[in-house]
């Protein structure tokens, strides 16, 4: 059963195999059975997971239902869920019970979907490897050594273990991308404005996103479908109605025009994961694609670039955490300034206290031009970059990392070597442009990740071209052994 896609998930549904509180318990079963093993969630929602569900198979009885009632799924702790623990991986938000919906919790909801949970991520989505969370790393399904990736390692570690069909995930700069990568699941990073971010807790605002995690292009493009959408109560919300994401799946890739980046197929790429992505745009090329070199000359910059800006920004979003309005208080103030420095210091852990230190010092006076002013003008750069990739190619292709997954550990002390693992993916978020990675094989029985770059609002394309791969391959069929 936890092997089904949605589709044949939404069928059994119909055809009365079995009912959404059986399929809910089902995965309930699973999660109870394997995360000790994971720690992929934060929170179970046992009991209100049967209550959706109980009105979900209403629904389907009655006839009114939509692809989506009735399926299980886990939303990463960062989505605020009205009446639920959300702590975005936090000590600061341990204590934190959201008084509303996010809109993508609440669309999911509106459509059917049954929450199974809430799953562990980095703090505050600050993180690689899902070793920054308050609740302890999450593992990685194929090794229990090593990380899921992050920070939706939680996310993808449980859809790779099938604890649920399908998550939800958020992406700033690969969050979504790189742990699919690494834990060998299929993940979508939207482009920037076609996900709500209302009831998402920032990170850096102008970069991040919500998607969706799943096991094919076919899950996650349905998810999408559910996801999308203008919302008046997010500024940057782009205001157009979605198309049908489904839609393009099937149409074949002929004569399709992709780039491969000259400068992501370098020294820095691990020769085992190069050669599984040599067979895989063999693959593609015989679908019928056409390959093309590209350049994105300035894509060295994007590691250092995005950790200006998006600390920039986190010193100034994490600013409200002030033991005041919410979050963790610490005991016995002696007066305000001391009730905030100790809330903060008590609250935060130690990367999300070196980024706000950080942020705080790039745009402060005196250094904002040198650091910040800068850094945006170097974004503008990569954005043209893209722009004039997407003018001789129709898509872009490379890796979503430079390695497979790593031993728990073996990076925490060396925050700069942490950072690098989002080598290949921040450029996206700083242009704002929709990506994905693929299950494209796997280097000493870890999965590799194949990274699809899109042009702006052109996510139906990049999911045809993973749709049509995951026809003429399995490696997203895929199980990691021992989660039966
Ligand atoms: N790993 C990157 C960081 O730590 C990206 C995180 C994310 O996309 N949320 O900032």
């Amino acid at each position: 059963m936890h092997t089904k896609t949605i589709t044949e998930l939404a069928l059994g549904l119909r055809q009365r195999e079995y009912s959404s509180v059986e399929l809910t318990q089902y995965f309930l079963e699973r999660i109870a059975k394997y995360d000790n093993q994971l720690n992929s969630f934060i929170t179970v929602t046992n009991d209100s997971a049967l209550a959706e569900a109980a009105v979900a198979d209403k629904h389907l009885a009655a006839g009114e239902a939509n692809i989506l009632t009735g399926i299980p799924l886990a939303h990463k702790d960062l989505f605020c869920t009205n009446g639920v623990k959300t702590s975005c991986g936090s000590k600061m938000l341990d204590n934190f019970i959201a008084p509303y919906d996010a809109t993508v919790v609440e669309k999911c909801k509106a459509a059917g979907m049954v929450m199974l949970g809430k799953t562990n991520m980095d703090e505050f989505a600050m993180g690689s490897s899902n070793e920054t969370s308050f609740y302890g790393p999450v593992k990685n399904p194929w090794d229990i050594n090593t990380v899921p990736g992050g920070s939706s390692g939680g996310s993808s570690s449980a859809v790779a273990a099938s604890l649920t069909p399908i998550a939800t995930g958020t992406d700033t700069g690969g969050s979504i991308r790189q742990p699919s990568a690494l834990c060998g699941v299929t993940g979508l990073k939207p482009t920037y404005g076609s996900v709500s971010r209302y009831g998402m807790i920032a990170f850096a605002s102008s970069l991040d996103q919500g998607g969706p995690i799943g096991h094919n292009a076919e899950d996650v493009a349905l998810l999408l479908n559910v996801m999308s959408g203008f919302d008046k109560r997010d500024s940057t919300s782009i205001e157009q109605t979605p198309p049908d994401y489904t839609a393009n799946l099937t149409k074949s890739i002929k004569g399709l025009k992709i780039g491969l980046i000259k400068e992501h197929f370098n020294d820095g790429l691990d020769a085992k994961v190069s050669k599984v992505l040599d067979k895989s745009i063999k693959e593609l090329e015989q679908a019928g694609a056409i390959f093309q070199e590209i350049s994105l000359p300035h894509s060295h910059l994007s590691v250092p670039i995005y950790y200006i800006i998006a600390l920039g920004e986190c010193s100034s979003n994490l600013s409200r955490y002030d033991g005041v309005r919410f979050g963790h208080r610490c005991a016995d103030p002696q007066d305000l300034l001391d009730l905030y420095k100790r809330s903060r210091a008590e609250g935060f852990g130690a990367e999300v206290k070196r980024r706000i230190m950080l942020g705080t010092y790039v745009l402060s006076a005196g250094y904002y031009d040198a650091y910040y002013l800068k850094a945006q003008q170097i974004r503008r750069l990569i954005s043209e970059d893209f722009k004039a990739a997407f003018n001789q190619v129709d898509v872009i292709l490379g890796p979503t990392t430079p390695t497979t997954a790593f031993a728990i550990g073996a990076k925490m002390d060396d925050p700069i070597t942490m950072y690098l693992s989002d080598i290949y993916t921040i450029a996206c978020n700083l242009a704002g442009l929709p990506a994905m990675s693929i299950p494209a094989g796997f280097a000493d029985n870890m999965p590799v990740g194949l990274h699809l770059v899109g042009n702006y609002l052109d996510e139906a394309r990049i999911l045809n071209i993973a749709h049509q791969y995951q026809q003429i391959t399995d490696w997203h069929k895929q199980n990691p052994v021992g989660f039966d």
